[in-house]
């Protein structure tokens, strides 16, 4: 994937003294080489190494002492504003309901995401309703119900009716029963085709949604950027939900669509379960592509699942760049009420996408780094430092693993204290500012 090709480009990079202008050439023919085999649009990879490119031939990396440091933060700065910069959230209409029409593919995962937003619209206390406007297979209707059943909304439905008058219905219906939020399910095509694009059209005029929002399948790469393309020059679309990000995706599609349509990635789908789904922040994006974990979003989870007091703590350690391996073993034993362990994993720096396969290697994994932290000394996991070869023997006998082990997990330590010093700072005034800290 783009992650572990780019992770290996900059480890070329590491150790490095100053570079070169032909050395900076070389890693950016391999960065484009990466986003290319990740399936981003050629134009815009084409676009992104010119631009990065540009600011890497900069006096600031070619005088650099960590030149591999500065690149990585211009691809990471790029790969950001390339996504949108951004969160971008949903907008609320001034009158009741606010009207949210999904449109996309056949499969591309419309009906569980309507059921998702339903389930994450009324955790933040709205009451929405979701309408069954797929009337062509008995099953979709069904299958909405079943979802919606879980998220525990409403679902409004006509049975096998005119879809245009079952979205006009559900208008009234949420007007009449105080539902705030409607989210439209309508139907998919295996390809893009009149019939379909005419019967949205005409549900749009009828309804005038505030937002239209389009599924699409990240895994399917290039063509996700030619379906988002073809539905926002038909149709209109505000922005987009990338779906399947759990599974073995490449980065590619997150970063052309918006490129390409100029329209936001506003949520993500990361599995089939209804609370699968997190608003797109680009800037976490462009550190998990570049593999280095998703210490944000960890927060966040952590937060919404743990002490808010301890959380708060946390992240006013990782602003001040005093967290400490005291602090990633208090994480690690919070990581279990966290959700699924592939997702938690995911977002640790340096690991990458995991798939459910890898879950009990992953498992394993976080035993084996729990036990290496439990044998060091509080001391010792505040200042990692003055861990020495001695320590080091001691520290792997006392946790059953072996030294390398040990010297693995301090290095990873670090990497993960110097993305945080490098990203850590304006990134946290950000979120700050948005009150997410
Ligand atoms: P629709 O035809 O666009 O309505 O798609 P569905 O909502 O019926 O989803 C198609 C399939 O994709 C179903 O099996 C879903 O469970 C699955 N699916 C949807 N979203 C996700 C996701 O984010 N991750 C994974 N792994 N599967 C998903
Ligand atoms: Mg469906």
């Amino acid at each position: 994937g783009l992650s572990g090709r780019l992770s290996e480009v900059f480890k070329k990079l590491k150790g490095r003294g100053k570079v070169k202008e032909s050395d900076i050439k070389e890693v950016m023919r391999e960065v484009r080489m990466a986003l290319l085999e990740a399936d981003v649009n050629y134009k815009v990879a084409k676009d992104f190494v010119a631009s990065v490119s540009e600011k890497a031939m900069g006096s600031e990396v070619l005088e650099s002492l960590t030149p591999a440091q500065q690149i990585i933060k211009i691809v990471n700065d790029e790969l950001t504003e390339l996504m949108g910069s951004t969160n971008a959230r949903i907008t609320f209409s001034s009158k009741i309901p606010t009207i949210i029409m999904m449109c996309g593919l056949q499969g591309a995962g419309k009906t569980t995401h309507c059921a998702k937003l339903s389930r994450y619209f009324k955790q933040s206390g709205k009451r929405p309703l979701l309408a069954a406007c797929d009337v062509y297979r008995p099953a979709a209707i069904q299958q909405l119900q079943i979802v919606g059943e879980q998220a525990g909304v409403p679902v409004f439905e006509m049975g096998q009716g005119d879809p245009v008058e079952i979205a006009r219905k559900a208008v009234l219906h949420a007007r009449d029963y105080g539902n705030d939020i409607l989210i439209l399910d309508t139907a998919g095509r295996l390809h893009i085709d009149e019939e379909l694009m005419d019967e949205l059209r005409r549900i749009k005029e009828a309804v005038q949604p505030q937002e239209i929002l389009l599924v699409i399948d990240a895994m399917t790469g290039q063509d996700a950027v030619n379906v988002a393309k073809s539905f926002d020059e038909t149709l209109g679309i505000d922005g987009t939900i990338l779906t399947k990000l759990d599974g073995d995706t490449r980065g590619g599609a997150a970063l052309s669509v918006r490129a390409v349509t100029g329209k936001p990635i506003k949520f993500v789908g990361t599995g089939e379960k209804l609370d699968n789904l997190e608003p797109f922040y680009p800037d976490r994006m462009a550190s998990r592509i570049l593999g280095m974990g998703d210490v944000l979003t960890l927060i966040e989870k952590a937060q919404s699942t743990v002490d808010e007091q301890k959380a708060m703590e946390m992240a006013k350690k990782l602003k001040e760049q005093n967290f400490d391996m005291n602090d990633l073993l208090e994480q690690m034993q919070q990581i279990k009420q966290m959700g699924s362990l592939s997702q938690v994993i995911s977002m640790f720096p340096g690991a990458g996408k995991i798939s459910e396969e890898e879950t009990a290697a992953g498992e394993a994994q976080l035993k084996k780094t729990e036990a290496i932290i439990n044998s060091m000394t509080k001391r010792e996991r505040e200042r990692p430092a003055i861990i020495n070869p001695s320590r080091k023997r001691r520290i792997a006998a006392g946790s059953g693993t072996k030294v390398e082990d040990v010297n693995r997990l301090l290095k990873q330590f670090e990497q993960m204290q110097k993305m945080m010093k490098m990203m850590g700072s304006s990134k946290f005034r950000r979120a700050a500012k948005r009150g997410r800290l």
